[in-house]
């Protein structure tokens, strides 16, 4: 197998490990491979080894990479920030996105979304702890904005997404994540019986260095880069 075969074995025990020690179900998590920065080839071999579903945040470079897997049977999430005038790019090449937090964005996604497509899949990220520097709804903005999002007819709205400061040890990381989950839970009540909330049922949270505690705290979707291709270079601006 190779290194990024490997890898991804690894963190798939991870996440049963992780699950095992939550008393979950494996199958209620699943994992989002962060192919940011690394080519096609890369993701070619993640596919080999089993690997379907993909996290992109510069578009640019993820609408290269989406062109070039058009022959694999893959679905593409949007990660990364996303600038008004470059919103038609992720409502024509991307399955999902789970970086919406305004009305407007959420409009103009749904307005782009050909009828040819499958209805763009959403996320509402939330900025749970009030990190500085992070896009995102504040907690008490979310259920508006859920019901708002869940009448616009080319997107499905599916749940929420969170990227929390990295905390400095298991408990804390543990009790940011479950603020996430209580508030996906509120959300979720408050919306049963709406018909456009009735596939909300995707908690993104969890990363390379906080996969375990999100699973513990109940996220359903983990988003790991690092640890399935390796180390990236800094940070690059949005693209
Ligand atoms: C890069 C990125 C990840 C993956 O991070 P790793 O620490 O490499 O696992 C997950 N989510 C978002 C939003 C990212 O930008």
């Amino acid at each position: 197998m190779t290194t990024i075969g490997n890898d991804l074995q690894g963190v798939r025990e991870r996440i049963a490990t992780a699950c095992a020690q939550a008393g979950r179900d494996i199958g209620s998590v699943s994992l989002l491979a962060v192919s940011k920065t690394f080519d096609a080839g890369a993701v070619r071999e993640a596919y080999a080894a089993g690997q379907t579903a993909f996290g992109e945040n510069y578009l640019q470079e993820a609408v290269e990479k989406i062109a070039a897997l058009r022959d694999l049977p893959l679905t593409w999430h949007c990660i990364g920030p996303i600038q008004s005038n470059k919103s038609r790019l992720v409502a024509e090449h991307f399955d999902w996105a789970h970086t919406v937090a305004s009305l407007r964005l959420a409009q103009r996604l749904s307005d782009q979304r050909s009828p040819a497509l499958p209805p763009l899949q959403i996320c509402l990220q939330v900025n749970i702890d009030g990190g500085p520097n992070k896009s995102g709804l504040a907690p008490e903005e979310v259920q508006a904005l859920a019901l708002q999002v869940a009448r616009l007819p080319r997107l499905q709205l599916r749940g929420l997404m969170t990227i929390p400061e990295p905390q400095p040890d298991f408990a804390s990381a543990l009790a940011v994540h479950q603020r996430s989950r209580a508030l996906f839970d509120t959300v979720a009540a408050a919306g049963g019986g709406d018909p456009g909330m009735a596939r909300f049922d995707t908690l993104s949270m969890g990363m390379t260095g906080d996969l375990e505690a999100a699973i513990l705290a109940g996220s359903t979707m983990v988003r790991v880069g690092s640890a399935i291709f390796g180390g990236r270079p800094p940070a690059r601006r949005p693209g």
